[in-house]
């Protein structure tokens, strides 16, 4: 069962001929979220063969062009496909009002609710919840209201040890009775402990997007020892000044970031225009933190 994302886009404001503007897929466990929406975003879906009508929940972290002028698009082709089904979009509050201008006036024969959840920019909240994941917003320092993602897998229950079934002819009743937990009583009115029985699940894990935001350390107050991080790195240390100025972060910030959060991987993306060859952008960030790898549109990565 795979819990992953790809790479939909990994460039910042500008597109260049091989990197598209910001958009990502998080595959878990075969459900589909779409975080951010760049223009070409339904394009670059279909090339690295992802299911359009799999997705059901896109995640827009703020209102500037290179994360959702896709979505437009996304809309219109449900609308030609038919679709039905709700889809639910998470965004800063104002993207109602140019929803539903679209849908109003520039697609036509649209048969499906679009659900707009408000996106609060002040304080870390739970968003979405499933049996599997949490998905909580938390803020992040840009010129508009910006927000990041933490997913996170739900701790699993115990797994029992497949010996002790057989050793006490246990039924399916006291199976699921050890797996809730408690403790189980033998044929010889013995108290057998639940750690006895079982063994315990793997940590859960999960996965943080930060894009975009300039350098604050309380960013990584809200994903401590996540498994994987995605920080953009729009610059390079020796252009901090144009990081400052535009609330962005160099590829050293992205670094830090991972470092103080003590996560496990990092993957940098929303890489400026300027930059032909990424090669450096990967340098200044394994310097302070060696687990990094440049995102790239189409690599995936897995969340381990
Ligand atoms: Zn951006
Ligand atoms: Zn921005």
């Amino acid at each position: 069962m795979a819990f992953n994302v790809t790479i939909l886009g990994c460039s910042s404001a500008l597109p260049t001929s091989k990197r598209n503007p910001t958009a990502q897929v998080l595959n878990v466990f075969e459900r589909f979220f779409l975080i951010d929406c760049g223009e070409g975003t339904q394009i670059q879906l279909r090339k690295f063969k992802f299911k359009l009508s799999r997705i059901n929940h896109i995640f827009i972290s703020h209102l500037h062009g290179d994360h959702y002028f896709g979505l437009f698009g996304l809309l219109s082709s449900y609308a030609l496909m038919g679709r039905k089904n709700d889809i639910h979009i998470y965004a800063d509050a104002q993207i109602e009002e140019i929803i539903n201008f679209v849908l109003k006036n520039i697609i036509d024969n649209v048969d499906f609710k679009v659900i707009v959840h408000e996106l609060n920019n002040k304080s870390p909240e739970i968003i979405y919840e499933d049996s599997h994941i949490t998905i909580k917003s938390f803020p992040l320092k840009h010129r508009i209201n910006t927000c990041g993602f933490l997913f996170a897998e739900k701790p699993k229950t115990r797994n029992i040890k497949k010996e002790i079934i057989s050793e006490y002819k246990l039924s399916i009743k006291d199976i699921i009775s050890i797996k809730d937990g408690n403790d189980y009583i033998s044929e010889l009115n013995e108290i057998i402990p639940n750690s006895h029985l079982t063994i315990a699940a793997p940590a859960p894990l999960s996965y943080a997007y930060c894009s975009d935001t300039m350098f604050k350390e309380e960013n990584a107050s809200y994903f401590p020892n996540v498994n994987l991080l995605f920080h953009e790195s729009t610059f390079l240390d020796i252009h901090a000044d144009r990081a400052n100025d535009t609330y962005h972060s160099t590829a050293k910030q992205a670094a830090q970031t991972a470092k103080i959060a003590n996560a496990n991987k990092l993957i940098l993306g929303h890489y400026s225009a300027r930059y032909k060859d990424l090669t450096p952008i990967l340098e200044e960030a394994q310097e302070i933190f060696q687990n990094t790898v440049l995102g790239l549109d189409g690599l995936t990565v897995e969340i381990e």
